[in-house]
């Protein structure tokens, strides 16, 4: 069977009544028989039959032994974190996901667990980091926004050879495109937020475990510590699911077309997408992934927050907003958004200037949205013109005769 046809069909039809949608079990309790005898189902935090067909997916998904869902995605990493214990250290991806990084640092640093951070782009850099104390390496390939790629299986071998866990959040390429633990990870997990429910209506997170043991691990958290995802939205996760393969097929197709128009006009300066062969790890993401995915970041020649600004918001089908992975296209601008709290210095040498913009490609028609960019970038074309002698003031190296450009 071939992934989509696999998951449509390890999906259950329900054994009571038939219906092909998994039912909303919305209950918190289960009749039991006699104490202790049930059917599998005592109390709604600790088990839910929607949930449960949820996880299930998830770790057939994943290729992992088990799967829980949470509240968000952050639960799901916060769950991961609780595995270790005061002094251990963690080992983690630099432009790491902004709450990640704040979970880390102002909740996890005061119970005595500290975070190495580096760039994993470079694996050299991971076995460099190593300390007797590491217990975690902590990978997201591709990254926010700046879409670095890490060698997923080379990494997996130092964490072997180091008895490490390895957690990737695979938030970005989903399990549609990359599968973490058959590359040798650990654990994956999910802001289901985003692709898996892939419709923008829902916030949920997904931890999935290569073994059994770490398997039940984590269920005893999600359990201890109640962070569950509801009924109701494990229902949306499992009908988003059901399209995960053929939307990031096209989300891909689309974003790199994207890619390539924007390569070539004149106002943009990097384009960061790992499709592009210019991208630095460009092999390694085309052995590790399926698809390039949806996510495109892309920075202009005149390095100015307004000028970014304007073009977010301008734009017609990609709407302004935080978050990516659904079927509607969004638009941002991270150094005004999502990556607002980092001082400006890390944020440049990370690549997140004050003009870099990020997409998130929906499914509307590609050429729709070229369109789109097209008159929302051709606007500051003359925005600039207009105002040069601003730009004079704020930009280095500025060449008037470059923003004279052509509307065609
Ligand atoms: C959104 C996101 C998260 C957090 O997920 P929530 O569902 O918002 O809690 C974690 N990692 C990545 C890469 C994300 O994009």
């Amino acid at each position: 069977m071939k992934e989509q046809t696999r998951i449509l069909h390890s999906i259950p039809v329900d054994e009571l009544t038939g219906a092909i949608s998994t039912p909303i079990y919305q209950t918190s309790t289960f009749v039991q028989e006699a104490p202790g005898v049930h059917k599998g189902f005592d109390y709604a935090r600790t088990n839910n039959p929607t949930r449960k067909v949820l996880e299930d997916l998830m770790a057939t998904l994943e290729g992992g032994t088990n799967a829980f869902a949470f509240s968000s995605g952050l639960s799901a990493i916060d769950a991961v974190v609780r595995l270790l214990q005061s002094g251990d250290e963690i080992i983690a991806v630099d432009d790491i996901y902004g709450g990640a990084f704040r979970l880390f640092t102002q909740i996890y640093q005061k119970f005595g667990i500290t975070v190495t951070y580096v760039d994993s782009t470079d694996t050299s850099n991971i076995a460099l980091a190593i300390t007797s104390r590491t217990k975690l390496i902590w990978l997201e390939s591709p990254t926010n926004p700046t879409l670095k790629i890490s060698d997923i299986a080379e990494i997996a071998k130092i964490a072997k050879a180091n008895s490490i866990l390895l957690c990737v959040d695979n938030t970005f390429a989903s399990p549609a495109s990359q599968k973490p633990i058959e590359l040798g990870a650990d654990l994956v997990i999910h802001s289901a937020t985003k692709y898996l429910g892939g419709h923008s209506d829902l916030i949920a997170g997904i931890v999935v475990s290569n073994n059994e043991a770490l398997g039940s691990q984590i269920k005893f958290i999600q359990n201890a510590c109640g962070a569950i995802l509801s009924p109701f939205d494990s229902w949306l996760v499992i009908r988003g699911i059901e399209t995960l393969p053929i939307r990031v097929k096209q989300h891909s197709e689309s974003a790199f077309k994207i890619a390539e128009f924007l390569s070539k006009h004149e106002l943009v300066k990097n384009v960061y997408y790992p499709g592009l062969t210019s991208h630095k790890n460009h092999k390694i993401a085309k052995q590790q992934q399926n698809y390039f995915g949806g996510i495109i970041s892309f920075d202009l020649k005149i390095d100015h927050k307004d000028l970014a600004a304007k073009i977010v918001s301008s734009t017609r089908f990609f709407k302004l907003a935080e978050s990516l992975g659904g079927v509607k296209s969004l638009i941002c601008l991270p150094c005004e958004m999502t990556h607002k709290s980092i001082p400006k210095e890390i944020r440049y040498q990370s690549g997140v200037t004050d003009s870099l913009i990020r997409l998130s490609v929906g499914l509307e028609d590609v050429e729709d949205l070229i369109h789109d960019l097209n008159i929302a970038l051709s606007q500051i074309e003359t925005f600039t013109y207009i105002n040069s002698t601003y730009e004079h003031q704020n930009t280095e190296n500025y060449n008037p005769s470059s923003l004279i450009t052509s509307n065609s």
